[in-house]
């Protein structure tokens, strides 16, 4: 466990999965980004769910909640979509705390691999919330954007994730920028979608940031110019970057990336030669 100030912070690695390197890497000649990231022999990188359980004030908070336990065997085949340490619930039965026991869900956006494991089907095939006493929070223009999805956007979008949960009362939209609890505040940063959240903590004067699909791997954070193919406003997403960049320097920030299997959380800092990197951070002291 990580502290920030008051607030304490793990990660729960939801899943691992294995993509096309075109997704994350997008037009980024793979001359360049092989040198700096693995790369399987028949074409493939790794992508974590890289849940954060966040402890501030008595309250038990989940960032965004993986891909869950509804997706079809086929899909999973194909995403190689493996839990060797189990799923989110495994990881909070780890540190003593059941589903019940959370008291907000904070989806920064809602796509599929983020917002999955907000429901679950019962016995009797419904759909319910995984988390029922949770309050879940996202930003309404992401909850428009993803009730009207396209034929880009609809293979991410399922409304199965979101919808009953928006219609039962249970998760409320927010509009812009907005303290969600002690020290934790959820703020716009367009670009992978319009409506895209990124989550802030701060506590004692320390900080931190849960970028989100800002920078989905460390390496999108270190160079302004990389962004993935799953972004909808590519070049909102470069001066999102441009801007939490400095406010990383400016604070010291540690920085929290959802899908990076080797380097989840770190800080931004120069190289030897001047160049930005990200340091990254001892994940015994992260994970659970
Ligand atoms: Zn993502």
């Amino acid at each position: 466990m990580l502290h920030i100030g008051e607030i304490s912070i793990c990660r729960i690695n939801d899943s691992d999965y294995w993509v096309d390197p075109g997704g994350p890497f997008g037009l980024v000649p793979r001359a360049l980004w092989s040198r700096v990231f693995p790369v399987t022999d028949d074409h493939l990188v790794k992508m974590s769910s890289n849940v954060l359980l966040v402890r501030t004030g008595g309250m038990n908070i989940l960032v965004d909640t993986g891909y869950g336990s509804k997706m079809p065997e086929k899909q999973r085949a194909i995403l190689r979509l493996s839990r060797p340490a189990g799923d989110l619930t495994d990881g909070l039965a780890r540190v003593g705390l059941k589903p019940e026991d959370i008291h907000l869900v904070i989806d920064t956006h809602l796509h599929a691999d983020h917002a999955s494991g907000n429901t679950r089907y019962d016995e009797s095939g419904r759909i319910v919330p995984v988390f029922p006493n949770a309050e879940y929070v996202v930003q309404r223009r992401e909850y428009e954007d993803a009730m009207r999805p396209n034929e880009r956007t609809r293979a991410t979008y399922l409304l199965e994730n979101y919808a009953p949960l928006v219609e039962s009362g249970q998760m409320r939209l927010l509009d812009g920028d907005t303290d969600l609890a002690p020290g934790v505040r959820g703020v716009v940063t367009p670009g992978h979608t319009p409506g895209h959240m990124s989550v802030v903590f701060s506590s004692g004067g320390h900080y931190g940031v849960q970028l989100c699909d800002m920078a989905t791997y460390a390496v999108h954070f270190e160079r302004l110019g990389w962004m993935t193919a799953y972004d909808v406003e590519p070049l909102v997403t470069l001066e999102t970057k441009r801007r939490w960049q400095k406010w990383a320097l400016d604070y010291d920030a540690t920085l929290f990336f959802p899908h990076d299997p080797y380097r989840p959380a770190g800080k931004l800092t120069h190289d030897a030669e001047g160049k930005l990197m990200v340091e990254p951070l001892d994940t015994t002291l992260l994970d659970v």
